[in-house]
């Protein structure tokens, strides 16, 4: 049963309190009665009345007087007052109770019928509000119920979110690892050519897949730096034309093996404040999808414009499109589009994701339209452009003499994996250098002593002593021609190039280390 609802009854004679409790005598009420003023005050401030029966005429403090301080405290200002009097009362006295906070008269003898209205009217608006506010009261503690978990699920995300973006960057790095032998090894047997057209074959198709698979990890390390936010862009002007043209040049036998038409369209210099290894990921990125996603002689047409203060690069294929519903949540990260014929199933998912972010780190956009299965895609990337003409950029000096300009150097390797420091050492001998090989900085560091070599090769994470230290003590070494220190390492941040330029090092190579880029270094160096 509903709990009983409190009335007051104030009256200065007893057997008057007495007959207003036979009236109102109910399962429903509890009704509490009070002979004077200071009892009926207390009553009220102990107990939730949801109406109060007043006499008026009281000694000491009389009703009138009671209702209005009654109505001067806040609690109590919205409880109803019935005011009861023993005889007809003048207007004047009316107009008092009301102002008093009376909202009724009854004149005494009570009609106990009326009362019992009246009362029931208020209880029933007493029972209303006190239940809307009990239910408003429980909703609130949902709410803050509801509020504590949602805090503390978002929190576990951010903490699960944060774990899985160093995951990814402890997993690509450990990856790239046992790439690098891999990469050495490849490179040592591609330059020896054996002409057996299989050999040449697999290793062609081995120095793709390795070539794949150091892309995939590269973006698997740059996905969870730009989540981390340390990603940072390296800006200059660039003209946007001529990267993408280079890029889609350096992607073209990879269309060839697929017999696709790829396309350039020709457009004028375009200029922007970009990062030109960015972009040109960003086109990568598009361009191997677009390759992967269309069938063999499909055509896949790349094109360069200015629309006003941006250039959108557009990238159109002929090839599976995508279903309207998946648009969305293709540049999520790990989405992937899931097709019957099984070709969603290729790739990490990450290519998209990676693109949008660093064309939106240019204050940029990615975006695809695709009619439908089928009917091909066409991705666009938007990036501003810069209000200055485009600059020609000339060929950085030095850089045409140095190719093909053997020079046989003294190297030294110093790194703890055999397998690294063993086919970087056997691919540099055949280049035509002299190489040594130490797995430990302070073997690498005798060594130094002993060979005086040209350049160090020095791997960063050393157990003993670490490739800073290594570095420090080489530049330390009494040498008339120190050499030339390249750190060799998987973390390839901003950050870790300005780590090992404080150390002492003049070049910083992240692992596997391309043959081209080695040899470009090494030729580079005089002696
Ligand atoms: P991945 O290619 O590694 O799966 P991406 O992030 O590059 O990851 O692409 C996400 C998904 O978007 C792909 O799995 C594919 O289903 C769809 N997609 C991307 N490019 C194209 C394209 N040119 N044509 C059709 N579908 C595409």
């Amino acid at each position: 049963m509903a709990r009983p609802i409190d009335i007051l009854l104030v009256d200065d004679e007893a057997r008057n309190l007495d007959a207003l409790e036979a009236i109102l005598e109910s399962p429903s009420y509890r009704l509490l009665r009070a002979e004077n003023a200071e009892r009926a005050l207390r009553l009220l401030l102990e107990n939730d009345v949801a109406a109060i029966v007043l006499d008026i005429k009281m000694p000491q403090v009389d009703g009138f007087e009671l209702a209005q301080m009654i109505k001067n405290t806040r609690r109590f200002r919205e409880t109803p007052i019935v005011f009861l009097t023993a005889h007809l009362i003048d207007d004047h006295n009316v107009i008092a109770g009301y102002d008093a906070g009376a909202v009724d008269y009854l004149t005494k003898p009570v009609n106990s019928q009326v009362l019992r209205h009246k009362i029931a009217v208020f209880a029933e608006l007493f029972r209303k509000t006190r239940e809307l506010a009990e239910l408003n009261e429980k909703l609130e503690e949902r709410v803050k119920e509801r509020t504590v978990e949602l805090e503390r699920s978002e929190a576990a995300l951010r903490v699960a979110a944060q774990q899985k973006d160093e995951f990814l960057a402890i997993l690509a790095h450990e990856l790239r690892n046992p790439l690098g032998p891999l990469r050495s090894g490849l490179d040592l047997l591609l330059r020896r050519k054996t002409g057996e057209p299989a050999v040449t074959r697999t290793l062609g198709t081995m120095n793709r897949q390795l070539h794949h698979m150091v892309r995939l990890i590269d973006d698997l390390l740059d996905i969870s730096r730009v989540s981390r936010g340390l990603l940072e862009l390296k800006r200059t002007p660039v003209d946007l034309s001529e990267i993408v043209a280079a890029t889609v040049e350096s992607l073209r036998p990879q269309f060839e093996r697929r017999h696709q038409q790829l396309t350039l369209e020709k457009s004028p210099p375009i200029e922007a404040m970009a990062d030109s290894t960015r972009v040109a990921q960003i086109v990568t990125n598009l361009l191997t999808n677009a390759s992967k996603f269309t069938p063999e002689r499909g055509q896949i047409t790349v094109g360069v414009a200015q629309e006003g203060e941006r250039a959108l690069i557009r990238v159109t294929d002929s090839g599976v499109g995508i279903p309207a519903d998946q648009i969305d949540r293709i540049f999520g990260m790990f989405a992937r589009v899931n097709r019957s014929d099984g070709d969603g199933a290729m790739g990490l998912g990450i290519g998209l994701a990676l693109a949008r972010r660093l064309a939106e780190m240019h204050e940029g956009a990615l975006s695809v339209a695709s009619p439908g299965e089928n009917a091909g895609s066409t991705f666009t990337v938007s990036l501003p452009t810069s209000p200055r003409p485009p600059m020609t950029v000339a060929p950085s000096p030095g850089a045409e003499e140095a190719v093909g300009a053997t020079n046989p150097l003294r190297i030294v390797i110093i790194e703890d994996n055999e397998d690294v420091a063993e086919s970087l050492k056997e691919l540099l001998e055949d280049t035509g250098h002299r190489v040594w090989a130490a797995l430990s900085g302070s073997d690498g560091i005798n060594l130094v002593e002993e060979v005086r070599p040209n350049v160090v090769l020095c791997d960063l994470g050393l157990p003993q002593m670490g490739g800073v230290e290594i570095c420090q003590r080489i530049r330390a070494l009494p040498m008339k021609d120190p050499p030339l220190m390249v750190a060799i390492t998987g973390w390839g941040r901003e950050e870790d190039h300005r780590r090992t330029r404080e150390a002492g090092f003049d070049h910083h190579l992240v692992k596997p280390v391309a043959v081209d880029s080695l040899d470009k270094l090494l030729r580079s160096v005089t002696v």
